[in-house]
């Protein structure tokens, strides 16, 4: 997945990490994707996310709703 642009401010988003079941815990499957707006991390006022609890941070699962959700999953 790429291309995927900032709801806020259109910069497009960086592939950040995943999220889910990590080994060690459990079958290691991987539920979503974590994207970081790089204006909202570097808390540039051109973008709103960087007022996210966690600045500059969405996230999508993979299954069921993908779409761009705002924050840190949990
Ligand atoms: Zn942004």
């Amino acid at each position: 997945m790429s291309g995927i642009e900032c709801p806020y401010c259109g910069a497009e988003l960086i592939h950040d990490d995943v999220f889910g079941r990590l080994a060690g815990f459990g079958d290691g499957k991987i539920n979503g994707t974590i994207y970081r707006c790089p204006n909202g991390r570097n808390q540039d006022e051109t973008c709103e996310s960087s007022c996210f609890h966690v600045a500059g941070s969405f996230y999508a699962y993979h299954e069921g709703d993908t779409s761009l959700k705002e924050g840190y999953p949990c």
